[in-house]
């Protein structure tokens, strides 16, 4: 049965509340509609409808409302109802406006779009038989042999800093192997994982092939510890590859 899982809503800044979310089984090009209440008593009103599985509210009623609730429906089926995570404190969240702000006015933030790694997985169509739950291939165009495709959610934009270009040594294999890299920095919108994909003026798609470095702070509104802002490698993927049909921001 179709659900709507790993439903998240979380203050990141002063000025945006990320919501992401995914269904299970995984499928692309979905059509979502997002709802929103401000407070308990009021109806829900739907504030965007498409395919993507991300919603960046930046809207200051939502961000002034301590009672601001969400929910996605998918055709007939529906979220549960969320209330935003709210990790950071005043200071913390300014911080992360800040990053941001210097990405986008001063620091050569060039504008991206991410697209999160879900847990959601779908089976691959080309070389796995749902039914016997068995792989009928031994090689595949689709996906990475393991008969499963990955889910993502988003997109999200994003601003990095692409600051240089180093050489890593990939030693997965039973040769160790350079490559090369580009060190980055962003904000913490979104807050990225080993698995993300970055995409780049429509026509370059990266990997996070390592977990970034966050820098976090303690939080004072809880004991928790709120990521202002991130260090992360990408590297290049090359053509053909799954991710090309991941959808740019618009
Ligand atoms: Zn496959």
């Amino acid at each position: 049965m179709l659900k709507i899982i790993e439903f998240t809503a979380e203050r990141k800044n002063n000025e945006s509340i990320l919501l992401m979310w995914t269904l299970s089984p995984y499928a692309q090009n979905s059509i979502f509609k997002i709802f929103r209440a401000l407070n308990d008593a009021d109806d829900f009103i739907e504030i965007m409808r498409g395919k993507a599985s991300s919603y960046l509210d930046t809207d200051t009623k939502a961000l002034e409302s301590p009672q601001v609730q969400y929910k996605i429906t998918c055709g007939n089926v529906e979220s549960l109802v969320l209330k935003p995570y709210n990790v950071g404190d005043p200071y913390l969240l300014g911080l992360a406006s800040d990053y941001l702000w210097q990405l986008k006015n001063v620091k050569n933030g060039t504008r991206c779009f991410a697209y999160c790694k879900a847990e959601a997985e779908q089976d691959c169509s080309e070389c796995y038989d749902s039914v016997s739950k068995k792989r009928t291939k031994s090689t595949c165009s689709l996906c990475d042999g393991s008969g499963k495709i990955t889910g993502y959610k988003g997109p999200v934009e994003m601003y990095v800093n692409f600051m240089k270009t180093i050489e890593i040594v990939d030693s997965t294999g039973d040769i160790e192997k350079k490559e090369t890299a580009i060190q980055c920095w962003s904000a913490n919108i979104p807050t990225l994982s080993r698995g993300d994909i970055i995409g780049r003026n429509n026509d370059k798609r990266y990997i996070i092939s390592r977990i970034p470095e966050y820098v976090r702070m303690n939080s004072r509104s809880n004991d928790e510890q709120f990521v202002v802002m991130q260090k992360f490698i990408l590297q290049e993927l090359a053509r053909p590859n799954m991710v090309f049909d991941l959808e740019d921001v618009e």
